[in-house]
């Protein structure tokens, strides 16, 4: 049996409410086979593994149901609404295990006790179903993701049912694209089937209530899932896929030297773990932040240090004199209350070379995004021809920010004005330059320190 056994049928139309569904949904009808129907995503700048999203042509009738003209996209998340039908639906993936291992997962899970419900009898909440692969004569077992019982959840009343289970026929084409379009013989050896939760609220509801109520429910239901049941699942975020692939910037020679540099423990292991932290960037930029602050009382001794030997040195300096004594208390005062964003700021301003700055600020990549108008809020933007502000000292203003606006959840109020920047968030995927950024500082700072231990 060869590919050419799957003959396209030439005289199949598209119903016209799937069409309008997949365009909401960011995909358009290639073709399709005696089997599936093969749809292609239009957004060709997202990230994605597989570019296809395959439906069992057996399916159609189901998923021209599911295609009421009021069908939208969840925003930042690969999932559905259809307000008509009072129906939310998003996909899943195992916080720790990704998202193809959760079949197994979920069959080691059951039910608990629910009141009867609508889908009890002969109409269940429909799922995505392909036929057994088959490879030339041979019947191959069915994957392991095309029994999965789903975990059907009704409230006491039986208005709402919640349902953990493979994605529905519509599901299929919000959900991450689930083929690489290798339409052959071995069909189901390319299908990646995500799992979602729906929730059917049994009456039609208004756009943003549904919303609401579903994504509220969606993570009443995960959270409970994590705390009850040790299973960390989460929705998946569009931000990762859509980030913007970019180039590190970075310096790279080829060969090796024995190694000079000589670091602390702490410092070489926060350094290597920002690095390893690469889909996570906010821990990234936690990670090299943190080795700046390893090196806070080093830059404040250092600054104290050459503060009261300026004032030692001072003509006008008496060991008899109280004022010159209380001027180099004063000196010391300040540099050890010195709050975190001083406290950076002098640290840069020391271990920083300005030129360095300025070159990493005038490649094209950083300008726009470190201007007033780049992807990140609430945050200095770096402007390198102010004359009223070193370089150094915005620098510094614009990491803390980030690093505030990371660690601080938004209801303390000493930082009222602060709004989270959630770890999967657009902005969280935006943040490459940043973490660029403060791996320069921390290599700046480091490199400094090796200074000061050789003199
Ligand atoms: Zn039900």
């Amino acid at each position: 049996m060869s590919n050419d056994s799957l003959p396209v049928t030439s005289t199949f139309s598209l119903p016209k409410p799937v069409e309008v569904a997949a365009a909401a949904a960011g995909a358009k009808f290639e073709r399709n086979t005696e089997e599936v129907l093969l749809f292609k995503v239009d957004r060709t700048q997202a990230a994605y593994f597989r570019r296809y999203h395959l439906i069992p042509i057996e399916q159609i009738g189901t998923l021209e149901s599911q295609a009421t003209s009021d069908v939208q996209r969840i925003p930042d998340y690969f999932g559905f609404i259809s307000p008509k039908q009072g129906y939310f639906e998003v996909a899943i993936e195992h916080a720790r295990r990704g998202r193809i291992i959760i079949p197994p997962i979920l069959s080691t899970l059951k039910c608990g006790l629910s009141a009867t419900c609508r889908h009890s009898d002969d109409n269940p909440i429909p799922t995505v179903s392909f036929p057994q692969a088959k490879r030339g004569d041979e019947e191959r077992p069915g994957r392991r993701d095309q029994d999965i019982i789903p975990i059907h959840l009704t409230d006491d009343t039986g208005g709402t049912c919640i349902e953990i289970s493979t994605v529905s026929p519509l599901g299929v084409l919000f959900a991450l694209p689930n083929s690489r379009g290798r339409i052959d013989a071995h069909l189901a050896e390319d299908i990646a089937l995500s799992i979602s939760i729906k929730i059917d609220f049994g009456s039609e509801m208004s756009d943003q209530l549904l919303l609401d109520k579903g994504i509220e429910k969606a993570n009443s239901l995960l959270y409970e899932l994590n705390v009850r049941n040790d299973q960390p699942f989460r929705m998946i975020g569009t931000a990762l896929y859509e980030r913007e692939s970019r180039k590190q910037n970075r310096q790279r020679l080829p060969e090796v030297r024995f190694p000079t540099t000589s670091l602390p423990h702490e410092v070489a292991e926060l350094f290597s773990s920002a690095e390893t932290a690469r889909d996570n960037p906010v821990i990234a930029f936690l990670s090299f932040y943190q080795v700046l602050e390893y090196y806070f009382p080093y830059a404040i001794r250092k600054d104290s240090i050459r503060k009261v030997r300026r004032e030692i040195v001072d003509p006008w300096f008496s060991i008899s004199d109280d004022d010159s004594i209380m001027r180099i208390l004063s000196t010391v005062e300040n540099s050890v209350n010195a709050p975190e964003s001083t406290q950076i700021a002098t640290l840069l301003t020391h271990s920083v070379r300005e030129t360095t700055l300025i070159d990493f600020f005038s490649k094209d990549e950083a300008a726009t995004h470190f201007s007033r108008s780049g992807p990140i809020s609430g945050v200095e933007w770096i402007n390198t021809k102010n004359a009223n502000r070193s370089i150094a000292a915005q620098v510094a203003e614009r990491i803390y920010k980030i690093r505030n606006r990371i660690v601080h959840a938004k209801d303390d109020p000493k930082y009222s004005d602060v709004r989270v920047l959630l770890p999967n968030s657009r902005e969280a995927y935006a943040l490459q330059p940043d973490i660029d950024l403060v791996r320069l500082l921390a290599i700046e700072v480091v490199t400094d320190s090796q200074v000061e231990r050789r003199g």
